[in-house]
């Protein structure tokens, strides 16, 4: 034995683990897959720009010991999320706030806008939301539900949102004011310089082996360290033995634009049905960028199929006990923690992987 530790993905979750674990004394080699480190979080400098290669990221959190955390490895900037919703060229505001409801259906006091929710709500006879749609219906009504939210699950998850869960439009704030913030956070930003420098920080000083894939080499790999902690896809550990879950992944299309402003925001949703993709990313935003030219990345949602990168996991019922299935046979895997979005197969936000992560690594320590 070599190592002590032996950390599958170099991501947020696996970045934390070594850190922590260096730092308590022990012995660590991280290695990835890739070619290079910060997993789905990893940013990469093009025209000067910061580029979320694996889809944007804002980090914003409520608990002050992740944020406290992650700022010890990148000054954040001040960027708030307030992404536009594109519905076949009309304009709207997100979160759901004053300005939509403004936009929408032309009330101007909050009084208002909860009646013609309220209206909306009665109609469509709904008491106990059972899915995504009952769920967004009697958060916000119907007539945002049909323009801003029914397209865009559809494209993004693939399923109708009468099949979802009604968690995940739970994740969007309502609000009765003027606030279009996306987040309710008491934190939030972007870390300078990009997400890349923020885990090479965490990492600094600490052994890193890039290309290389543990479940090819996994005879081998497992003979150097007493304990491995897997960020990988909880069910490729166990060779998919008992069936495979659903993940959706994502596929962008990005280009330099010789301009410096293409559509003066960060994001964009397309929430209409017959565009193609989810939404549009331009990346200077993040960070305020002055740049002469900009990057946009259009963002296409697709089923996942063995070998994609997976992104989301489908968190409905039927994945959700194969999970439980799967976390079984984890749990008797004595010398093996599974972390983070893939080896939970859970719908992390980064800030849940910091506190679960450093949870996960001081049990340990
Ligand atoms: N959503 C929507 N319309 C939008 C943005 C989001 O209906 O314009 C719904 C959609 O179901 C999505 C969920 O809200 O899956 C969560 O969106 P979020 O932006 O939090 O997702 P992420 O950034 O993690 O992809």
């Amino acid at each position: 034995m070599n190592y002590d530790y032996l950390i599958v993905g170099a991501g947020l979750y696996g970045a934390i683990f070594a850190r922590e674990l260096t730092d308590a004394g022990k012995k660590v080699l991280v290695i990835d897959k890739r070619d290079h480190v910060a997993g789905n979080i990893y940013t990469e400098d093009v025209e000067g720009i910061n580029v979320h290669k694996y889809g944007a990221h804002i980090f914003h959190t409520n608990d002050k010991k992740a944020w406290e955390y992650v700022t010890r490895f990148a000054a954040f900037n001040r960027y708030t999320n307030s992404p536009v919703a594109n519905y076949k060229g009309e304009l709207y505001s997100l979160p759901f706030n004053m300005y939509t409801f403004n936009k929408m259906w032309g009330v101007v006091t909050p009084e208002e806008a909860a009646a013609k929710i309220e209206e909306q709500r009665q109609a469509a006879g709904i008491t106990e939301p059972k899915n995504l749609e009952e769920q967004a219906i009697s958060l916000v009504g119907t007539d945002i539900y049909e323009k801003l939210i029914k397209g865009y699950t559809q494209k993004q998850w693939g399923r109708p949102c009468t099949e979802l869960p009604s968690f995940i439009i739970k994740r969007l704030p309502v609000r009765l004011t003027f606030d279009n913030n996306y987040f309710n956070a008491l934190y939030q930003g972007i870390p300078m310089g990009g997400y890349t420098k923020m885990i090479e920080n965490m990492l600094e000083g600490i052994e890193v082996k890039l290309g290389v894939d543990y479940l090819e080499n996994r005879e081998e790999l497992s003979k150097i360290a007493g304990k491995i902690v897997y960020t990988g896809p909880i069910d490729a550990y166990f060779d998919y033995k008992l069936g495979t879950l659903e993940y959706r992944s994502v596929r962008f299309e990005t280009e330099i634009l010789d301009k410096p402003n293409f559509q003066g925001n960060a994001v964009v949703n397309y929430t209409d049905s017959e565009t193609p993709y989810t939404r549009i990313i331009e990346h200077k935003f993040f960070e305020f960028g002055t740049q002469d030219k900009t990057v946009i990345s259009r963002e296409y949602s697709s089923e996942w199929k063995k070998g994609d990168e997976p992104y989301y996991p489908v968190n409905d019922d039927k994945n959700g006990k194969l999970y439980q299935e799967y976390k079984q046979l984890a749990d008797n895997e004595g010398n093996v923690i599974f972390g983070g979005r893939l080896g939970e197969y859970k719908y992390y936000d980064m800030d849940a992987v910091v506190i679960r992560a450093l949870e996960m690594v001081a049990k340990e320590i």
